[in-house]
Formats: structure tokens, sequence, C-alpha cells
């Protein structure tokens, strides 16, 4: 069913290459303009979530494993260590040619600023870095072995939708430069895909707690006068607790993106993955920016795992009977754990003001926003200004009174 998606969808009219189109929510050929329900290019998909393919975690942890030990270490590059570019190209090795690559010659740069590997499928490529507004960018060889997006997420918001939501935000910004109004509105908004990794697993919990149990008791003491006085004071009573508890966690995402600035990620709120996500086919990517992953398997896998973990304990904290609990001991079996590489549609905007580089990011799904913004200097000057002059007007005024 899965191989039924993926491959090349060319215009029925012209034989051109299809492209995701936001605004209509189907393949639309950039040539002639027809326009191919989604359905129809994906051959009976239905809802999309069929397609979509959990891959083992174990076994792709141990492939890497097996294939570090028998090749020479890794060079140290980029100072990232085998986590980094080799590190990756030593876990695709094992990887089988067809979970491999991004469909289509893809083109790559890297930016020597931020660091973004961004790859082109069939696009223009950008003479500057759409990350970070950087010109310099050089060509990354283009390694065509990079574990491929098993599933992707599709725009929804088009660029004129995103771009009423940026003019909404920007005009809640106060004493923000013109020039953010300008980058905003402007070309220089970016529809990009970013790289996530997803990870399930089921976990077996057992805990053990002490349970707490407050009760008041009345104290007598003595007031500054010397008088008798009462009052209530907690006291807490610990018994022993126990329990266990059985949990699927369904899709926890881990980035693998650096181009964009970690804060923002976390404020455009969630990316419906476990519901809306199609199997991934280079139409959906082919003419927007795809962000190479630069958070390996390997590294992704575990702050998986650590979010897991803290989910995990706390639910086990909530299970703990009582007012209060001390002394939690979790012990934790995660079983069927499974991963896939998705890709996670943001629009960017990119700007630099002194030296700094800023973004305002918006969630290519639901449409929220969240941004960086400098403050205009002049701005404030001449608004603290108008301030003052109303102060002496109102003290002269007041002192012609007296
Ligand atoms: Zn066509
Ligand atoms: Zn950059």
């Amino acid at each position: 069913m899965n191989n039924a998606t993926v491959g090349k969808h060319p215009c029925p009219e012209c034989g051109g290459d299809l492209q995701w189109n936001a605004a209509k929510q189907a393949l639309v050929c950039p040539y002639c303009g027809t326009v191919v329900p989604l359905s129809e290019a994906a051959q009976g998909d239905g809802d999309g979530s069929a397609g979509v393919v959990e891959l083992d975690l174990l076994q792709a942890l141990a492939r890497m494993q097996a294939d570090a030990a028998t090749q020479p270490p890794p060079l140290p590059q980029d100072g990232k260590g085998p986590g980094g570019v080799l590190g990756m190209l030593q876990s695709m090795a094992a990887t089988p040619p067809a979970q491999r690559g991004y469909g289509t010659q893809p083109r790559e740069v890297q930016c020597q600023s931020c660091h973004a590997i961004s790859v082109f499928v069939d696009g223009k490529v950008a003479d500057r870095c759409e990350f970070c507004g950087s010109p310099q960018i050089i060509a990354h060889e283009t390694l065509g072995d990079a574990i491929t997006p098993q599933s992707v997420l599709p725009f929804r918001i088009s660029d004129g939708q995103v771009r009423d939501a940026i003019r909404a935000w920007y005009g809640t910004r106060w004493f923000a430069p013109n020039r953010l109004k300008t980058a905003a509105l402007t070309d220089t908004l970016k529809g990009m895909y970013l790289p996530y990794w997803t990870f399930d697993a089921h976990v077996a919990a057992q805990w053990t707690a002490e349970a707490g149990y407050h009760y008041y008791v009345t104290v007598s003491y003595r007031d500054s006068q010397g008088n008798t006085q009462t009052r209530q004071e907690q006291r807490t009573r610990w018994e022993p607790a126990a329990g266990s508890l059985q949990h699927f966690f369904d899709d926890e995402l881990v980035p693998g993106t650096v181009g964009v600035h970690p804060a923002l990620l976390q404020k455009i709120g969630q990316f419906p993955t476990t519901t809306d996500l199609k199997p991934y086919t280079p139409e959906f990517v082919r003419g927007w920016t795809v962000e190479r992953y630069q958070v390996d398997l390997r590294q992704a896998a575990q702050r998986g795992q650590a979010q897991m973990q803290e989910q995990t304990r706390a639910l086990c904290a909530e299970q703990v009977p009582g007012d209060t609990h001390r002394n939690l001991q979790v012990r934790a079996d995660y079983s069927n754990r499974t991963f896939k590489h998705i890709l996670v549609p943001v629009w960017l905007v990119s700007y630099t003001y002194g030296s700094r580089s800023f973004q305002v990011l918006g969630n290519g799904y639901t449409g929220q926003i969240a941004g960086e913004r400098p403050y205009s200097a002049w701005k404030i000057f001449f608004a603290v200004v108008a301030a003052l002059a109303v102060l002496l007007v109102v003290v002269y005024v007041l002192g012609m009174q007296q």
C-alpha cells in the first residue's frame, strides 16, 4: 500500500512534475495549472494515515552500532564528533536503499553562519540562507543517503493566510521596527519543511512511594502579651504505597532542525502527527525548501526516551494516593519501540537587524505565529520624548493655576 503512493505523479495533461499547493490542498502542475486531487494521485490512499510507516527502533540502533564497530572511527568534523554528518553517514550505510534519499536529484547547501543544511528537491537553490539570511552558503555534498522522511505533514496554511496572521501578530508588537513589518510582508516569507523524529513505545511501569496524608493538630502558644492562644498546624502522616501502570506513547516528537531557533518551535504549538501525516512523496516537498536533519537517530532516540521517562514518572506520581508523596521509585520497561523520520511545515521570516538575525515562525498546519523582535530605539526614543512633553505641559498648566 505504501509503495503505491511513492514515486512520481506526472501531470496527466503535460507530464510535468506536480507540486503540493497549500491553498488548493491538492497537487498542481506548475507548467499548465492542472489540479490533481491528492486522493487521485495517491491511488486511493484514503485518509493518509494508512500508509504511514513506523520503523523498529532497536533494530535500527543495533544496525548503527554494528556498523560503527566495523568501520574505522570517523574523522572529527565541525567539532561534532561521530554524531555529525559522518556519524549520520555511518548510520545510513545500513539503511536499505529504498529508505534513503529524498526522491529526485536534490541539491543541498549548508549555511556557514547557522549551519543549517537546506535540501532543494527539483527546485531553485536560494542564494541566501533561508534560515538566517546569511549569503555565506556553500554547496553541501549531496549524500543521497539520508534516512528518507517516512511521512510528511503537508502545508495547510497558504502564504496568503500566514501573511494575514503575521500582519495581525506584528500589529500587537509595540515598538517593533518597520524593517520587521517589511520583512514579514514581502517575499522574505519562506515555506520550509523541518525534520522531526517521532518515537512510539509501550511502557509497563511499577512504582513505590510514601503517600502523605495531611491532618491538623491544635497547638497552644503564648502571644507577645503573654496570653495563651491556640492555632491549627498541618502535619503529615506517611504510609507506604505501590502501584503499576501501562501507557502507550504515540509520537513523542524530537526536532532534528538546527536552522530554526528552538524557543520559537515550542511556541508555535503542536503538529497533529498522530492523525494527519501522509506517506512521503517528493510531490509534497518539490518547490519548497527541506531542512536536512542534523540531530541523528541515536541522539534523537536518547532525547525521546528522556521525554518518555519524565512523563512516565509524572503519570506514576499522579497515581500515588493522599495529599503529597515522597521517595517515588519507578521501574519501567519499554517495549515495541518504533520511530519515524517526518517533515513538518513551517513558514519562516528571517531578517537581520543590527548584527543579529531574528526569526518569525508560523505553524504551516495551524497558523500559530511566534516571533523574535528587536525594539526600535527610535520608536522608543520618540515615545519617551512625547511622554516627557505631555508631562511638562501638565506641570506647566498646574503651575499656572496656583
Ligand atoms: Zn501540466
Ligand atoms: Zn543560516
